[in-house]
């Protein structure tokens, strides 16, 4: 991952505008230069467009939409603002958390009113942190169909996609005005490219374990469930240009990936009322904080294993997901009808497990505060037939990245944005902070499709 000296390099073809990565921020970027009427070409390195994108439950927080107002939710890009910020203990930069907020929610109407993709909002549970129903996702509720969608809209809309082009170097005059860049094909042949501008899309570090050492190094042996060809192109080429980096240790974890099989467990699990225990069947934390920086907690345990326990009802929530039906058509959803058929299932120890649910049930019907600190005012108890399902802690993408500025440019040390460069989505920095608890359910996607919209309405002119 080079950046080459521009000068005296000939390009015999240049584009407006080339994107790097066909994920969500790479593809909105481009139907935003469409719509501007701007050729642009999106080059990426897998076969198909997937990324971290397609691996998603595909929900993307927004503030103040019209499918909010028809089911009477009540929200504003300032309370959204807010809770981003009180997640991550005012850590990112207000300005930038306030504009993105403020942008998302008309963005996921163009998507929608221009672009035909199919939002709604989830109405019947909210993640943590969230003051407000806020998650919007198209019907499968899941990232395949939502970068299928924008990979399809991208193309009706006249947006050339390269794919099997692997981003290799760029190309760099002496004050930070990238001039093109090579690619590299499978047959492992080079190609040249020029461009007038440049939108790195192409997502953060979480695939690059020497990075992750580096910048996460609590997860560093952990599973990572993101994208594989994310190898932090966007932040290595930004530190060779010396551009500005935040918050790299930032991240989002997840502590709910069912283990072995690798399939992501809706947090719906534990928020509607669910708990998780170690192999001891001993609860361990409080679950309501958030699934992000639940990772390391569940990692810590004896052989880096929980359990989520819940109920029939809660399933019925978590089954809209997709990756939810695949757990249990797979069958590592396991079932029974009281405490003692649980542990049979689960093999954990009857006496514990008995303990601990006869502790959170007295918990709920006191609407009491545990010593973890989470608070059971409310929570519904749990009926038979009960659930549950074996899971580990993994790293699902980084949160550092490039420092940008709200029309996405890349911006150096001193606050100045290079020519024409832009970052969106995870090569950005987003507005997460520097800690696993700092991510609010949503925080990727938000900054993918929010950033790109800017990136591409900026790099149109
Ligand atoms: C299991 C899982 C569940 C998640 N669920 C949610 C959720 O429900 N809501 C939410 O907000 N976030 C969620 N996230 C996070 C979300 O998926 C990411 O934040 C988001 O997809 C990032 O989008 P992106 O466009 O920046 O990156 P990506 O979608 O990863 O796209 C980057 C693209 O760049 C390509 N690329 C990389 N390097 C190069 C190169 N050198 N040359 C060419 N191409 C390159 C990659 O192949 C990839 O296609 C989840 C993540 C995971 C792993």
């Amino acid at each position: 991952m080079k950046v080459l000296p521009a000068e005296g390099v000939a390009f015999d073809v240049t584009m407006p505008t080339v994107i790097i990565g066909a994920g969500a921020a790479g593809l909105t970027a481009a139907l935003a230069l469409r719509d501007a009427g701007q050729d642009v070409l999106v080059l990426e390195r897998d076969p198909v467009p997937r990324g971290s994108t397609a691996l998603s439950a595909g929900l993307i927080p927004a503030a103040g939409t019209r499918w909010q107002k028809a089911a009477s939710i009540e929200d504003s890009a300032d309370t959204f603002a807010a809770d981003i910020m009180a997640k991550a203990s005012n850590e990112p930069d207000a300005a930038m958390v306030s504009a993105i907020a403020g942008r998302i929610g008309g963005v996921l109407e163009w998507l929608a009113d221009k672009h035909g993709l199919d939002f709604s909002v989830i109405t019947d549970f909210r993640y943590p942190g969230h003051s407000a129903c806020r998650m919007h996702g198209l019907p499968s509720r899941s990232g395949e169909e939502l970068v299928n969608r924008l990979r399809e809209a991208a193309e009706k809309a006249g947006a050339d996609i390269l794919c099997d082009a692997q981003v290799t170097a760029l190309f760099a005059e002496s004050d930070g005005k990238i001039r093109g860049l090579d690619f590299r094909r499978p047959d492992g042949s080079e190609e040249r490219l020029g461009c007038e501008a440049l939108i790195l899309a192409c997502n953060g570090y979480g695939g690059n374990p020497a990075l992750v050492e580096r910048y996460v190094p609590q997860l560093a042996k952990a599973l990572y469930f993101g994208h594989a060809g994310n190898q932090g192109e966007a932040l290595l080429w930004g530190e060779a240009l010396g551009a500005a980096t935040r918050h790299l240790s930032g991240h989002q974890g997840h502590g709910s990936v069912a283990h072995p099989i690798g399939i992501l467990i809706s947090w719906a699990t534990m928020t509607e009322g669910g708990f998780q225990v170690n192999v001891e069947g001993r609860r361990f934390s409080d679950e309501s904080h958030g699934y992000s920086e639940q990772a390391a907690k569940v990692l810590q345990q004896p052989d880096g294993i929980a359990w989520s326990v819940f109920d029939e009802r809660i399933a019925s929530i978590a089954r809209q997901f997709e990756d939810f039906r695949q757990a249990e058509a797979a069958g590592v959803i396991v079932s029974a009808e009281d405490v003692a058929g649980l542990a049979r299932v689960t093999k954990l120890p009857e006496t514990a497990l008995a303990e601990t649910f006869a502790e959170v049930e007295a918990l709920k019907r006191e609407g009491a505060t545990d010593d973890f600190g989470r608070a059971f005012a409310s929570v519904p108890p749990l009926q038979p037939p009960y659930r549950a399902v074996r899971v580990t802690g993994a790293l699902f993408h980084t949160q550092g990245g490039l420092v940008v500025n709200p029309q996405a440019r890349v911006l150096r040390p001193d606050g100045t944005a290079f020519p024409n460069l832009f970052a969106a989505g995870g090569a950005a920095c987003g507005v997460s902070g520097s800690r696993a608890e700092g991510y609010l359910s949503g925080n990727g996607l938000l900054t993918a499709v929010a950033l790109g919209h800017m990136a591409g309405e900026a790099a149109a002119g």
